[in-house]
């Protein structure tokens, strides 16, 4: 059987317009799942809104809108964004639709039958903004310590789930698998975090008529936190086929989220008996050192971007510049760098460069026994895909596309060594040439492609060869297979 490979993004909430870091978690997660579909993985692969609660219920009325319609408009906004991104998504699921509904009364009817929800009353700081609440040591001169705005004091009856009851369990298993939760200064806040006690957590509201109605008490809706999270076990229809094949799941999610998807979504996992998921935190990106936000008027549009530059040409550079699991910095003057250097410069130019020579050539394009193996393409290259692997195991995507450019500029250098452009053009060392680096660029469109699918597809199209897959990254038997034919630049430079 195949296996199996279950990666998400955040479902994110569809208040406002997006930004380039909704664009940055989408691309990351991508890269991720295209990676393991080169290694043969079935993948499935969610991303989505997160539609209810009483945020959306006041931007809705602010539109003038139903916060049906409201959410519709905005998560197609969402999917045009996957859309011009090349997200290989393979589920947008949206928290208001009947399959979410139906499993998240499910897990919280199990909870109950679990004895792990009681009634009481609840008193504290709310941001409305983080839809959470706080406690008096959270609050930064008694405001959010996310929005840095004024939170509400809320009184009112409400569910609580004993969250306090899996504090322990949940530290010691993070605690013995040191990749539940990576990068390490992420696992080490929440170990420390889940040190100190814990408060039940408040699952249901009272007056947030905007969600999915409690199960036992259909006057209060599930707190839209809790509920959001089940999205992930709703994607893989839980509790059928799909779920016992794909689960446990790896999480891509922003720094700010953390808590939710590891205590609280731990807790309410351990309850119902299910593997804990993996939880991965990916960085900000900053403008000039500044958090994008909208509130300050710091924002990016990805989609501008990419009409500009390039939808690979923006993939390429964020994940190329932000080491995965930092905060980065976005400016489009390093974009352009990039673009015009790395891309134009070293891949683009390489595959025009060579296809040009094809054209020269009359012979057959294949090795020659005589050539020294040390200078070909192939030397050692088995050992360079093992640690470009291994770079995307420990989820170092920078460092992985870092020694995929390598192959990329010794292609480049070995043209320049072996200058085919003397040769005479029946000569079999060009031939010989021309196989190297025909073969070269066929396993680099293979390295390339869940960072830059389109690009990899037309090198796959001029060289006249099919997609390949990570095992296909050898160097086959001469002659060349394909139909190598010159068509349009990769890349264009920006100014
Ligand atoms: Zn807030």
């Amino acid at each position: 059987m195949t296996k199996k490979f279950f990666i998400s993004t955040a479902i994110d909430y569809p208040s406002a317009r997006f930004h380039l870091g909704h664009a940055y978690e989408k691309i990351c997660t991508d890269v991720i799942a295209r990676w393991k579909r080169l290694q043969g993985f079935d993948v499935h692969f969610s991303t989505g809104t997160d539609c209810h609660g009483l945020k959306i219920e006041r931007a809705a009325r602010k539109a003038g809108k139903s916060p049906d319609k409201f959410v519709n408009e905005i998560s197609e906004g969402f999917r045009e964004l996957c859309r011009v991104l090349n997200i290989s998504y393979t589920d947008f699921i949206m928290t208001t639709e009947q399959r979410h509904r139906k499993v998240a009364a499910k897990i919280v009817k199990q909870l109950k039958k679990n004895g792990d929800i009681y009634k009481g009353t609840y008193e504290g700081p709310y941001c409305v903004d983080c839809e959470t609440y706080y406690t008096e040591k959270d609050l930064i001169d008694g405001k959010c310590p996310v929005h840095d705005k004024k939170v509400e004091t809320v009184k009112e009856e409400s569910y609580f789930f004993r969250m306090s009851k899996y504090q322990k369990s949940i530290l010691d298993t993070i605690k013995k698998n040191p990749d539940l939760i990576w990068p390490e200064g992420n696992r080490k806040q929440i170990m420390n975090r889940l040190r100190e006690p814990l408060r039940d957590l408040s699952i249901s509201r009272l007056n947030v008529k905007w969600g999915i109605p409690l199960p036992f008490d259909e006057k209060m809706t599930i707190f839209v936190w809790v509920e959001a999270l089940m999205n992930y076990l709703t994607t893989l229809d839980y509790p059928g086929r799909k779920f016992r094949e794909f689960w446990p799941a790896i999480h891509i999610i922003g720094t700010d989220i953390v808590w939710h998807h590891t205590a609280i979504w731990y807790s309410i996992l351990e309850s119902i008996g299910i593997k804990l998921p993996r939880v991965v935190v990916h960085g900000f990106i900053n403008l000039k050192g500044e958090k994008l936000s909208k509130a300050k008027g710091i924002n990016i549009d990805p989609v501008e971007l990419s009409k500009k530059y390039s939808t690979d040409a923006l993939r390429y550079f964020l994940i190329r510049e932000i080491p995965f699991g930092e905060d980065g910095d976005f400016s489009e003057e390093a974009l352009r760098a990039r673009l015009n250097g790395e891309l134009v410069s070293d891949l683009g130019n390489l595959l025009t460069r060579v296809l040009t020579l094809v054209e020269k050539y009359d012979g057959k394009i294949e090795p020659i026994s005589e050539s020294s193996p040390k200078e070909n393409l192939n030397y050692n290259l088995k050992n360079k895909l093992i640690s470009i692997q291994n770079k995307m195991d420990k989820l170092e995507l920078h460092h992985a596309l870092n020694e995929i450019w390598n192959l990329v500029r010794e292609a480049n250098k070995f043209t320049n060594r072996r200058v085919p452009w003397q040769f005479e053009k029946k000569d079999p060392k060009f031939g010989d040439t021309l196989y190297n680096l025909l073969e070269a660029l066929r396993i680099i469109a293979i390295l390339v492609s869940p960072f830059m699918p389109e690009t990899a597809e037309e090198i796959n199209k001029q060289l006249g060869t099919k997609p390949g897959m990570l095992k296909d990254c050898e160097f086959r038997p001469g002659p060349f297979k394909g139909r190598p034919k010159k068509g349009r630049y990769l890349f264009t430079k920006v100014k």
